[in-house]
């Protein structure tokens, strides 16, 4: 079994190493029992050691490191308090979601992985990074997404497991990054709803999907 810090270093490391955040960009979580772990404020991810996760009680929102927490730690508390379901979190800034998305545009389903893993996404219009008021926005959406699109400034992702918040946020960046290569190359063909449904009920995707939550 591997432990939470171990899963977090990972991870912040794959988020760093596939280019979804650059420099001081982005933050993680995990949960664990009553608490949770995050990313301490202003680190690249990737520099993170075991002893900077900042622990913080997921309740009273206490903070029990030294270390300041990420600037984003309402959004998260938020996320694990709404959601028992979720067990981690992921903050990226991925530069086709946020190119996408900031016309005003969504992120359509371009390839059978995006809709059949991705259920429903929520994009919430700018508001400054880091406050009650993008924490609230969120709140707003969490109940129905595991995937929120912070038009011009990133994507928020829940987990049932760390693997699928980091699942959800290829997926999502995949899907506008072909999206955009689509759109540079000719006119996009864009699956359709039916096709999306067929692929949401697909035996072969369920069983795909589930391994992934219990990973
Ligand atoms: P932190 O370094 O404070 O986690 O902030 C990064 C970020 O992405 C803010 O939205
Ligand atoms: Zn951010």
């Amino acid at each position: 079994m591997v432990s939470v810090l171990e899963q977090l270093s990972l991870y912040a490391k794959k988020l760093v190493q596939s280019g979804l955040v650059v420099g001081a960009g982005g933050n993680l979580s995990i949960r664990e029992g009553d608490y949770m772990y995050i990313s301490p404020s202003g680190f690249d991810l990737q520099e993170i050691e075991d002893h900077q996760w900042v622990k913080v009680d997921i309740r009273t929102g206490d903070v029990l490191s030294d270390l300041k927490p990420s600037s984003e730690i309402l959004m998260h508390l938020e996320c694990f308090r709404n959601r028992p379901d979720v067990h981690a979190v992921l903050h990226a800034h991925p530069s086709y979601s946020v190119g996408v998305s900031s016309t005003g545009k969504e992120i359509p389903s371009m390839f059978p992985d995006f809709p059949a893993m991705v259920k429903n996404i929520a994009y919430i219009d700018y508001v400054i990074p880091t406050t009650n008021v993008l924490a609230e926005e969120v709140v707003k959406v969490i109940d129905n997404t595991d995937v929120i699109v912070m038009r011009n400034h990133g994507v928020l992702t829940l987990g049932k497991s760390m693997k699928e918040a980091y699942f959800f946020m290829q997926l999502t960046e995949e899907a506008a990054k072909v999206y955009t290569i689509s759109s540079i190359v000719g006119n996009p063909r864009v699956l359709t709803e039916e096709e999306c449904e067929d692929l949401k009920n697909l035996s072969a995707e369920r069983y795909r999907a589930k391994l992934l939550k219990d990973s």
